[in-house]
C-alpha cells in the first residue's frame, strides 16, 4: 500500500474534468495510512445551495426522473448480486489523451467490456452506464447506477501518470441513511461501505502484485451514487515509458488488472451484502 500526502494530479487530466482537479485539493491522507475526512467544511460546495437542491428519493435523480424510466436498463431481481461498471467519459468528453494518442474514453469503454465479460463468467450481474462512444452526463450515470440497486459501482478511468491502480472514494463525510436525501450528496450515506469496498479492491490488487494508491476526491457522478462506489483509475504498471510491458497498451497488463478486479468483486459478493 502506498499512501500519498500530496494532491493526486493524475486523475482525469482532461479539460472536461478541470473542476475535479481543483476539488482534489480537499482530499487528505493521514500518516497512519487511514482514510480521513475532508479537512474543510464542504458546505462551500453544497451547503450554500442545499436549500435549492432538488431533494428526491435517492434511487432516482434529476436525470432518472426525466428520462430514466424510458431507457434505463431493467433492474434485476433485488436478490441478485449486481455490479455497475461506469466507463468514464465518452462522446464529446474524450478524457485524457494517453500514450500513443489513445483516448481515455476508448480505453474505459474497452476495459468495461472486458471486465463485464469476466464478471458475467462468474455469475455476477452487470449494469453499464454506456455501451458505446456516447456522451453520458454525471447525473445520468448516477441515475443508471442507482436504478440498478447494485452492491458495487466502479467508475473506470485511465491515466498515463501515476503507478498501478488508483482507487478513489468520495470525499463526502459519512452520513446516516435517510429516506430522502440531497441528490448531489447522496453518496454520503454510502461512504463507509465505499471505503470497505476500496479496501477489498486494494487488498486483492496488491495480492496480485499490482501497485495501489488510495485517495479521496469529489466526483460529481459518484457523489450521487447510492451504492458502494469507487473510482478506479488504471495507470501503467511500469512508469518508465520505455518498456511496453505493463503499459496501458499491454493486453496482458489490462487482463491482469481486470482479472484482479473481478476477483475482488467476487470477494465483495459475500462481504458487501447490505443488511
Ligand atoms: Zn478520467
Amino acid at each position: 500500500m502506498r499512501w500519498i500526502k500530496a494532491v493526486p494530479r493524475w486523475l482525469c487530466p482532461g479539460a472536461a474534468e478541470a473542476k475535479w482537479l481543483i476539488r482534489h485539493e480537499r482530499a487528505t491522507f493521514n500518516r497512519a495510512g487511514r482514510w480521513t475526512q475532508p479537512p474543510r467544511n464542504r458546505s462551500s460546495r453544497s451547503g450554500g445551495t442545499i436549500g435549492a437542491l432538488l431533494v428526491v428519493a435517492a434511487v432516482f435523480g434529476p436525470a432518472g426522473l426525466a428520462a430514466g424510466a424510458q431507457s434505463a436498463p431493467t433492474p434485476p431481481p433485488a436478490s441478485r448480486y449486481m455490479v455497475v461498471l461506469d466507463a468514464a467519459h465518452g462522446g464529446e468528453d474524450t478524457g485524457a489523451t494517453l500514450d500513443g494518442g489513445h483516448l481515455e474514453k476508448s480505453f474505459t469503454l474497452a476495459f468495461s467490456v472486458k471486465l463485464r465479460s469476466l464478471l458475467a463468467a462468474r455469475g455476477i450481474g452487470v449494469t453499464t452506464t454506456r455501451e458505446q462512444d456516447a456522451t453520458v452526463d454525471a447525473e445520468r450515470r448516477a441515475a443508471i447506477a442507482n436504478h440498478a440497486g447494485a452492491q458495487a459501482c466502479l467508475s473506470l478511468h485511465a491515466s498515463d501518470s501515476g503507478l498501478g491502480v488508483h482507487l478513489y472514494v468520495s470525499a463526502l463525510a459519512p452520513a446516516q441513511p435517510a429516506r430522502f436525501t440531497a441528490w448531489k450528496t447522496a453518496q454520503a450515506a454510502w461512504v463507509t461501505r465505499s471505503l470497505a469496498l476500496a479496501g477489498v479492491l486494494d487488498s486483492t490488487l496488491q495480492h496480485n502484485n499490482i501497485p495501489v494508491i488510495l485517495g479521496r476526491t469529489a466526483l460529481p457522478g459518484i457523489d450521487s451514487m447510492t451504492c458502494p462506489t469507487v473510482a478506479v483509475e488504471i495507470a501503467p504498471e511500469n512508469p518508465s515509458g520505455k518498456d511496453t510491458t505493463g503499459s496501458l497498451d499491454d493486453p496482458d497488463y489490462q487482463a491482469h488488472v481486470a482479472e484482479a478486479l473481478a476477483a475482488a468483486l467476487l470477494a465483495w459478493r459475500t462481504e458487501g451484502r447490505q443488511p
